[in-house]
């Protein structure tokens, strides 16, 4: 999901909106925005579908007035499965007795089904099937005699991955987990600050990125007296997801003080050293595999050609929920430029191997454009585990990689070789030097090692085996 909230200045709602539009990326099936002004109090909308498609409409931005607020735009992950209904469509909202306040949320809290048992024993009533709901009711019940001590008491039980923004009728808030799972990153604006996912959504209102919200940091921001900043949690070592620089956030991002583009590209170039073949054409599937591939060219002297071209009015494939829409999407987004792609030798490049299926229909397309061979290369090592932390991976048993050895994996696929970056090859491109400390790893890399930073609690009362 993306998040991104801003205080002291006029119209928060637009820059809100313009923020979300930059954010579409993480997360697509729909969106929501929560703004205060003292003459009509807390305002919020809350819509399926895309930003542009809701938030652009001066109609329902004059129902937002204010200074301050926040938004969200969401995709569904392992804790929330199922159609979204507009009641899971964050920020949610609560009152209590010193006020209103709102939250939205960028993870998956790892305890929130024996969090809700508890919280519905004890008497809350629940509206969606969201997992960020519990930080509300755990509001709710706190004792902190102001909202931003309820808030850090909330969160304090909480595990798992956030990044969250809060708003009081006067502040923006925002806190990431001990581990800084996900991201959070501050902006000046004018006489007034922005929190946002990303740095790109700073970019679009012509904000200026101050730093890094720090991974278990949290800031309480008013346009009165600016940013105080906390740290309410148990210092722990930083764990922050390896694969939102291989593939979810977006490449004109800054992460960790890199450009994200220059990451992507570096780990093409590590896969080219790690993994090179005789060919004539180096090929991204677009748009994830695009800064690898060129990477990947640059280092092997290989050309890099745009042999498959992608319908830029589609979405992000993976992102639609259900198989059915996932399987029909990959057709209606890409196609194979014949013209380039005829004889030719072609390595081709992705971001990642997730269940097969798009790299099936792929790799056909590009025999039946009359390829003489297909190599394929990926950006990140087998993901063989899912991810319990916001990224909507599958169940282990869907995972290619959790059911097969590489050589199997290259014979299913149908290609003529299959290699992925290896973890090590991996973290060098991402500034680790010495590649992964295995003891103590850099990054969140659980989905590719299964190695847990944080154990998925609902998950292994379920039965979940790591
Ligand atoms: Fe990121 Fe993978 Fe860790 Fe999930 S499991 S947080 S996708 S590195
Ligand atoms: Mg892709």
């Amino acid at each position: 999901c993306g998040i991104f909230g801003v205080v002291g200045v006029s119209d928060a709602a637009n820059f809100i909106a313009l923020g979300l539009h930059a954010l579409q990326h993480r997360g697509q099936e729909a969106g929501g925005i929560v703004t205060y002004d003292h003459e009509q109090g807390f305002n919020s909308a809350r819509r399926m579908g895309y930003v542009r498609d809701n938030f652009t409409d001066s109609e329902i931005l004059r129902t937002l007035p204010g200074n301050v607020g926040i938004g969200h735009v969401r995709y569904s992950t392992a804790g929330n499965k199922g159609q979204t209904a507009i009641r899971d469509v964050q920020p949610f909202f609560g009152e209590f007795s010193m006020g209103g306040a709102a939250i939205a949320h960028n993870g998956n809290l790892t305890n929130a089904e024996a969090l809700r048992r508890d919280l519905i024993s004890q008497g809350a009533i629940f509206q969606s099937n969201s997992d960020s709901e519990c930080i509300i009711h755990l509001m709710a019940r706190s004792m902190g005699k102001n909202i931003p001590d309820r808030f850090e008491e909330a969160l304090r039980k909480a595990e798992g991955a956030f990044s969250v923004l809060g708003m009081t009728r006067t502040k923006l808030m925002g806190v990431r987990d001990p581990l800084g799972v996900r991201p959070l990153v501050l902006g000046k604006v004018g006489d007034g600050w922005a929190l946002a996912s990303e740095t790109c959504a700073l970019d679009i209102i012509g904000a200026e990125f101050v730093r890094e919200i720090e991974p278990g940091e949290m800031v309480v921001i008013s346009a009165k007296d600016g940013v105080q900043s906390f740290f309410p949690f148990r210092p722990k070592k930083s764990r922050f997801c390896i694969f939102e620089h291989v593939y979810f956030s977006r490449p004109d991002s800054i992460l960790g003080g890199r450009s994200v583009y220059e990451t992507r590209s570096q780990i093409g170039v590590e896969l080219a050293r790690e993994a090179p073949v005789e060919a004539d054409l180096v090929c991204p599937v677009p748009d994830s595999g695009t800064p690898a591939a060129i990477g990947y060219s640059q280092e092997s002297g290989i050309p890099y050609g745009m042999g498959i071209i992608r319908n830029q009015y589609m979405g992000r494939t993976f992102i639609e929920p259900t198989d059915a829409i996932r399987n029909m999407g990959v057709r209606l987004k890409l196609n194979v430029n014949r013209a380039l792609i005829a004889g030719k030798r072609i390595i081709l490049v992705d971001d990642s191997v997730v269940r097969g299926t798009t790299s099936r229909k792929i790799k056909d397309m590009l025999l039946d454009a009359g390829a003489a061979e297909v190599h394929f290369r990926i950006a990140s090592p087998p993901t063989a585990w899912p991810c319990f932390y916001g990224v909507d991976t599958p169940q282990r048993e869907k995972l290619l990689a959790a059911n097969m050895s590489e050589d199997e994996m290259c014979k299913y696929l149908g290609v003529d070789s299959l290699r992925f970056i290896s973890l090590d090859g991996l973290y060098r491109a991402v500034g680790v030097a010495e590649g992964r400390d295995p003891a103590n790893p850099a990054y969140c890399d659980a989905c590719f090692s299964g190695d847990y930073p944080v154990p998925p609690s609902d998950m292994l009362d379920k039965g979940f085996k790591t």
